[in-house]
């Protein structure tokens, strides 16, 4: 009897690991985007499985760096720039063994275009090379690591003054910029705080040259995923150093090309700029 309860638990262990044994190659690609039609100033989430090397994501022209997630896949938030052409276009993943071809769709956002005429005494107020260059590289950090994890916060109460991805044409040429992040309306001096963890990489004040975003705060949350909190009155983060969610990296102010005192919050994607209101009180 003890016997043939061996051989029967035995044929059991055997035939629960069989479906392992017989389970496809693990360098079969797989490839998964969570929507496949996203709007202007959105992303595509897109997960690979199967691959031991880092596969290539290519979108418009453009290679994406995939990063390692705990559970052996890998993953990219691919941004649709705001001034994107609506339309059909395809997310291509590649390995060593092979490659997928996902269509996608990019609609329009609908945001307004605000039709600015530029004194040209105001001329002079243009970014200086040193905010330029320093935003610039500060924005397109991919570290390897994600710092962030659960709900992103809003970095200020109050009300949103200017949405994300209004269109600018300035003295009647064609649109060629936007507005990169939202305004929150607040009074100065209030605290704003990291939308998530991560890491300081820039803080710029208006005396080193930001004389267009004003002090200036960049955060990188890992995997290509940076904040920006401009025109504040005072900086309390430090350049180089860790933050957690929540943590005080400033005050409210309107230092820069800003009228009243405001935040402007930003959050890009590998240098990209996208909605932070996708960011708001979600997690990724
Ligand atoms: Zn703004």
């Amino acid at each position: 009897m003890i016997r043939i309860l061996s051989i029967f638990l035995l044929s059991f262990t055997l035939a629960a690991y069989t479906p392992f044994v017989h389970a496809a190659s693990p360098d079969t690609l797989r490839v998964d985007v969570t929507e496949t039609s996203r709007a202007q100033g959105q992303f595509f989430t897109v997960r690979a499985t199967a691959t031991r090397s880092a596969p290539s994501l290519w979108f418009m022209e453009r290679t994406y760096t995939m990063f390692l997630q705990p559970d052996s896949s890998w993953k990219a938030m691919v941004p649709v720039e705001n001034l994107t052409k609506p339309g059909t276009y395809a997310l291509l993943v590649r390995t060593t063994t092979g490659e997928k071809k996902i269509p996608v769709r990019v609609n329009p956002n609908n945001r307004k275009i605000q039709y600015i005429t530029l004194d040209p005494s105001k001329k002079g107020l243009r970014a200086t090379e040193i905010e330029k260059m320093r935003v610039k590289t500060a924005l397109l950090t991919e570290s390897p690591d994600k710092l962030y994890s659960g709900v992103f916060l809003r970095p200020a109460p109050g009300r949103t003054s200017s949405l994300f991805g209004l269109k600018r044409s300035y003295n009647g040429r064609p649109v060629e910029s936007y507005h990169k992040g939202i305004d929150i309306s607040a009074p100065q001096g209030t605290p704003v705080k990291s939308t998530a963890d991560g890491r300081v990489v820039l803080c710029g004040t208006v005396r080193e040259g930001f004389q267009v975003h004003g002090n200036t705060v960049i955060i990188d949350h890992g995997q290509g995923l940076t904040s920006i909190y401009m025109h504040l009155n005072t900086i309390s983060a430090i350049e180089g150093s860790p933050v957690r969610k929540g943590e005080v990296i400033g005050t409210v102010g309107h230092t820069g090309i800003s009228t009243a005192p405001h935040l402007h919050w930003g959050t890009y994607l590998y240098g990209i700029s996208v909605d932070p209101q996708l960011f708001e009180g979600r997690q990724y």
